[in-house]
């Protein structure tokens, strides 16, 4: 018998958050971030499914656009942190890829290519102090490009807390978005965050990418889990009050207890940092994880799920009990437990037909 432990990715609920981020786009241009393999949901199968419905994607950098054009992709295509080298250089006029520029040196890097029709995005540092060109650099990188021969840019800029839209810091780069001269250019500034808290600032394109993997960033937006990871149980025995479970044996039963093994760990991509009480789904009902979580194992009370028994279904998080609640547990966001899925689980994919794109 195989492991029952697998990564399942729903296509339709992909389809499903993609058509709820065009209806809050309301006519602006909606760019889909499938960086760090479409946040682990598989790059390709995830493009072959939204490629048409979008206006463009988006990946960090050069090798990840690489399977996406082999892939038949020939669609919009942006890198987000640019060229590291004249390799790269040479590979975004191959690849016909829009590119971030962050720094003058990418624009040196990028000169021999001024007359190839590529499309810059010249990033604005609004104040997350991460990437990009204070207002005065924009301006010099404006005029570097244009005196170069390069067609006009896409300004663009990105939020450090998009998700609270009144604190000092959003307000501070909303005031530094506003203030750059866009005028004659298109420009980019939301992420899912800044959408989900429709802060109304003007661009022309949006890029989300967690919400639309079912990611929640409000309750209010019905959004759809794509990713569901599900395993089963193993083995289970009763144990008596006192008695203590897992390593280090940090978790000690108040009463006599049903424990459930489940095989899935933190070598599977379930965080260890999550704690005895992490909600794990068993067979249609949540029960707390307890004790240390283990390379491949966690064990699970269920003292109050009698029908809970070897081969019970186990959903570590998915449709039935979302990332962002398990994340949350484990001192984390959803982002990083979807991203740090390793190899050793196989992943399926179902949903909306493998159509050419
Ligand atoms: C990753 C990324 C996004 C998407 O962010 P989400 O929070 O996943 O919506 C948008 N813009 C930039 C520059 C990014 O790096």
């Amino acid at each position: 018998m195989t492991r029952p432990t697998e990564i399942q990715i729903n296509l339709d609920n992909l389809k499903f958050n993609i058509e709820k981020a065009r209806a809050l786009a309301n006519g602006r241009k909606l760019m889909a971030t499938v960086k760090a393999d479409a946040y682990g949901h598989g790059i390709v199968p995830c493009a072959k499914a939204i490629g048409g419905r979008v206006d463009a994607l988006a990946v960090a950098y050069c090798d990840e656009a690489v399977a996406l054009r082999e892939s038949g992709y020939q669609g919009k295509l942006l890198i987000l942190e640019g060229p590291f080298d004249p390799l790269d250089a040479q590979q975004i006029n191959e690849l016909q890829l829009d590119t971030v520029i962050h720094t003058m040196e990418q624009i040196d890097l990028l000169a021999p290519l001024a007359s190839r029709g590529l499309q810059l995005w010249l990033k604005l540092d609004s104040g997350m102090h991460r990437l990009g060109f204070t207002a005065k650099q924009l301006e010099d990188a404006k005029t570097q490009i244009n005196r170069l021969g390069f067609a006009k840019p896409v300004v663009m800029s990105h939020l450090a807390q998009a998700e609270s839209p009144e604190t000092v810091l959003t307000l501070r780069q909303l005031h530094n978005w506003k203030a750059a001269d866009t005028t004659g250019m298109e420009s980019s500034l939301l992420n899912s965050a800044g959408i989900s808290a429709n802060l109304g600032a003007d661009s022309d394109w949006l890029r989300p990418g967690y919400m639309l993997y079912g990611g929640r960033m409000t309750p209010d937006i019905d959004l759809k889990p794509v990713m569901r990871f599900s395993s089963q149980v193993i083995a289970t025995r009763d144990i008596p009050a006192g008695d203590l479970v897992g390593y280090g044996g940090t978790w000690q039963a108040s009463r006599p207890s049903r424990i459930a093994t489940v095989a899935a760990g933190y070598a599977d991509g379930y965080p260890r940092a999550a704690g005895s009480g992490t909600p794990v789904w068993v067979e249609g009902q949540i029960c707390p994880l307890v004790g240390r979580v283990s390379m491949d194992l966690i064990t699970v009370d269920i003292t109050e799920h009698p029908t809970a028994k070897i081969g019970s279904p186990v959903v570590l998080w998915g449709p039935e009990l979302t990332i962002d609640r398990v994340a949350q547990h484990a001192d984390t966001i959803g982002y990083e437990l979807m991203t740090r899925i390793p190899n050793r689980v196989p992943r399926t994919w179902i949903g909306v037909e493998q159509r050419d794109i």
